[in-house]
């Protein structure tokens, strides 16, 4: 009891002084960005970390970008008014949109992975990824990350690997790429009608690494808990990845779906950024009813900060429904 008492005191305590230099220290020097009317909110702290039996979980926030888009971003072919009422239906807006751009990094004490790199350098005149700031802020160094998965080869996803041409992960012994998305990439992106801009984006992003790249076919653990999951159709070779310690389990969807309304109660529906349409809205289907008939977590690269949550079958879809506190107790 009395041990108790002296705790909520300290507690009270930390507490009140926080809160102090809260209000005494301008918000910017606390690192915390400032909400200027312009601008889109950065979460704060930009990391979420939770557990999944001996392995620990963190998403990583590296970048978020207003797209203005009506609705034929959201699903190409549809009659505008049926999007344009189910973004309503969920309040949200219909002429644009937030994109955001979340590794995670799962940690077995053991190996460090990062999955997706983020945007990296946009130059001057954007925002440059904040990735390893965000890392280091969650109380990892990029130098400790063993190694790299890619779910697939598109610019926010590798974007990050390199700095000034020298890997951003300088301990990271091995890269796990599809190799059928390598070779969508490196031997028929250009006659697909890809640009050449792209095509050179990955050649020249992958050949600093490329001794330290395994390639991935099949569904064999790539690293002990770590499986990949053929998700094929956002691109050609796009790759999921199950994470597992013990009896528990999380799906690591990268752009199965990328919105937490459309994707879910429409994972028919297709966007542009599908490159593959057809297959991208089975692929979603796929995997959305094998997550939510397991009943396992599944993280989002582009969903809503922390881009973790459960997947609810519905008599039409799918819901997703965020995670609270089911993984930290
Ligand atoms: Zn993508």
């Amino acid at each position: 009891m009395r041990a108790e008492a002296s705790f909520s005191r300290r507690e009270a305590l930390k507490f009140s002084l926080a809160a102090g230099v809260a209000f005494l220290v301008p918000s910017t020097l606390l690192g915390r960005p400032s909400t200027k009317r312009h601008e889109i909110p950065v979460p704060w702290p930009g990391y979420d970390s939770v557990r999944l039996g001996d392995l620990g979980i963190t998403t990583l926030y590296d970048s978020g970008v207003k797209l203005d888009v009506g609705p034929e971003y959201f699903a190409v072919g549809q009659p505008p008014e049926a999007v344009e009422a189910l973004l309503s239906a969920r309040f949200l807006p219909t002429t644009a949109t937030i994109e955001n751009v979340i590794p995670a990094l799962v940690d077995s004490g053991e190996e460090l992975v990062l999955f997706d790199t983020g945007i990296g350098s946009k130059g001057e005149s954007q925002q440059d990824g904040q990735l390893r700031e965000r890392m280091v802020r969650s109380g990892y160094d990029p130098a400790d990350v063993t190694a790299v998965a890619l779910t697939h080869l598109h610019p926010e996803n590798i974007g990050g690997l390199l700095i000034e041409g020298a890997p951003a992960f300088p301990g990271a012994s091995q890269y796990f790429v599809g190799e059928k998305e390598f070779k969508y990439w490196t031997e028929e992106a250009s006659r697909a009608g890809q640009s050449q801009d792209a095509v050179d984006l990955v050649a020249n992003t992958l050949e600093p690494i490329m001794n330290k790249i395994r390639f991935i076919s099949g569904s064999s653990e790539i690293l002990s808990g770590i499986r990949p999951v053929e998700a094929f159709g956002h691109t050609p070779g796009h790759l999921a990845f199950e994470v597992s310690s013990g009896d528990k389990s999380l799906l690591i969807a990268g752009d199965a779906a990328t919105h937490y309304v459309v994707s879910f109660e429409q994972p028919k529906w297709y966007s542009p950024t599908d490159m593959d349409q057809k297959g991208a809205a089975q692929t979603r289907l796929h995997i959305l009813a094998d997550v939510a008939q397991r009943r396992i977590p599944m993280i989002g690269y582009h969903l809503p900060f922390p881009p973790l949550g459960f997947v609810d079958k519905t008599d039409t879809g799918f819901k997703w429904v965020a995670e609270t506190y089911q993984l930290s107790l």
